[in-house]
């Protein structure tokens, strides 16, 4: 397969997470001839589902919010876009449950109002902060307005210190910074580059009134990135080939590259590496990068999701988030999973999973149940019909201060190879969003390289 009758020749992108996926659409728009490869018997990467007898469950419960502007585009490509719908205005349920006086309820809300009075009534009124505390989250937000989160000297810096330097308490902390924090960074403010931090809430809470609406899919995660995705690759002319994983690329004489799997070695003239960053250095060949050891030391995060069927509905509510409590988001999953019997299916999102990720069954199942127990009155009188768990070890990069300076863009020193991925430099966490700005980047970097500049709707991104 050489692609000659293409005009900028035949591209192959390793990888068919949401990167890779993105690359390849983008490359194929752009009239390039495409080889997609993945390794595992699917597409969609992180961010997949399975079958458990009649359910179809995804690895874990994966948001968006309406600022991922790049994500959305990915939704509408493979016409996916009103399977996963956003809220029509932020409102997210925050339940303490280890309030003196019993279960507290408070929610944070946005209004119509213009930024930064969009949150400034549900700021006033949530009920887990003294006012004190209130007021000093004002003044924290109006400075983080003021970050640049692309200023180097941020990254290397953690955001937990910053905070405290503008007078957040450990309280403010735990009830407002950490509970989004840790659902969108995988990490505690402690852990987390101030640079990273100030990315996804000055993004998500201070751009635009609307940013922080939160999208989910209403279908199994295979829907979109699975199956959907196919058929786009596949209207799009994209080759793609499953359970097909790379050992070995190599530059050939005339500068172009041959891309060897356990069954064919194909030549390309682009090759794009969408895959995590161990598998990136494992393939890189030498002379890619000035210093590829340094993917090495982008440490990575555990996600767990616990996942529970109940006999009867036990939460009216599409999704919260719990406060005083080892359990961080539930979400009600039980219409995309396709339960229909009466039971109710509740999928427990927990970041920051390093002390239960290696945790065996039974230990989990007596750790959340009563918690679940204490934050839903509904569930202590419902019987379990099933509970398991799903282990994500290396769920996201590890957003510690400094990982900036370590993740590459989407061009290496070798013409014709570039990275994508997630982990790559695109001033994201590892989301979905980054992921799909790290395929836009390496197409348009291709692109560009090959003489096609494109112009595309999100630009920007590149
Ligand atoms: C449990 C969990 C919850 C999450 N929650 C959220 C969320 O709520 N919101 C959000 O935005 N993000 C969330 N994320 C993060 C998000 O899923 C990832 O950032 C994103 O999917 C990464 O996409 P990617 O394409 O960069 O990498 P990957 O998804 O890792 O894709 C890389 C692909 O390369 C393939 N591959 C590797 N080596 C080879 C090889 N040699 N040959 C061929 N193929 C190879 C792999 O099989 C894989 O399919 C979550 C992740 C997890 C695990």
């Amino acid at each position: 397969m050489s692609g000659s009758d293409h005009r900028g020749g035949h591209a192959v992108v390793v990888g068919g997470g949401l990167a890779g996926v993105t690359t390849a659409l983008e490359l194929a728009d752009a009239g390039i001839e495409v080889t997609l490869l993945e390794g595992r018997p699917r597409l969609g990467g992180l961010a997949f589902s399975f079958k458990r007898g009649e359910l179809t469950v995804d690895n874990g419960q994966h948001v968006y919010l309406r600022c991922c502007t790049a994500y959305r585009w990915f939704l509408d490509r493979v016409r996916g876009a009103e399977l996963a719908p956003l809220q029509r205005r932020l409102d997210v349920p925050v339940l303490d449950v280890a309030h003196p006086g019993g279960p507290r309820l408070g929610r944070l809300r946005r209004s119509a109002l213009p930024v930064p009075l969009h949150l400034a009534g549900s700021l006033a009124r949530y009920p887990h902060l003294s006012l004190a505390e209130r007021a000093r989250v004002g003044r924290a937000a109006l400075a983080l307005r003021r970050l640049d989160p692309a200023d180097p000297a941020l990254d290397g810096l953690d955001f937990a210190t910053w905070l405290g330097r503008y007078g957040q308490s450990a309280r403010t902390i735990e009830a407002l910074w950490d509970l989004v924090g840790i659902a969108t960074l995988n990490a505690t403010a402690e852990q987390s580059s101030l640079g990273l931090a100030a990315m996804v809430f000055k993004t998500g809470l201070l751009s635009e009134n609307g940013a922080a609406d939160i999208g989910w899919a209403r279908v199994p995660l295979g829907d979109l990135h699975d199956s959907l995705a196919r058929k786009a690759l596949d209207a799009a002319g994209v080759r793609t080939a499953l359970r097909t994983r790379v050992t070995n690329i190599s530059r050939t004489q005339s500068g172009g590259w041959l891309v060897r799997t356990e069954e064919e070695t194909i030549p390309a003239d682009t090759v794009v590496l969408a895959v995590p960053q161990r598998e990136a250095h494992g393939l890189l060949p030498a002379g890619a990068l000035a210093d590829p050891d340094k993917l090495l030391d982008i440490g990575t995060a555990p996600i767990l999701n616990v996942h529970v069927v109940y006999d009867r509905k036990v939460l009216k509510q599409p999704f919260f988030a719990a406060l005083g409590s080892p359990v961080q988001w539930v979400f009600d999953r039980t219409d995309a999973s396709g339960l229909t019997d009466g039971g109710q299916y509740l999928a427990l999102s927990q970041s920051v999973a390093q002390d239960d990720i290696d945790e065996p069954v039974s230990l989990l199942r007596g750790k959340y149940l009563p918690e679940l127990e204490r934050l839903l009155p509904a569930a202590r009188g419902a019987k379990v019909r099933d509970f398991f768990v799903t282990r994500e070890r290396t769920a996201t990069f590890a957003p510690t201060p400094g990982v900036g300076r370590l993740r590459p863009g989407a061009r290496t020193d070798t013409p014709g190879l570039y990275l994508a991925g997630a982990w790559t430099a695109t001033g994201w966490p590892a989301t979905m969003e980054s992921a799909v700005r790290s395929g836009l980047n390496a197409a348009h970097a291709a692109l560009a390289a090959l003489g096609r500049p494109r112009q595309h709707p999100l630009q920007e991104a590149a």
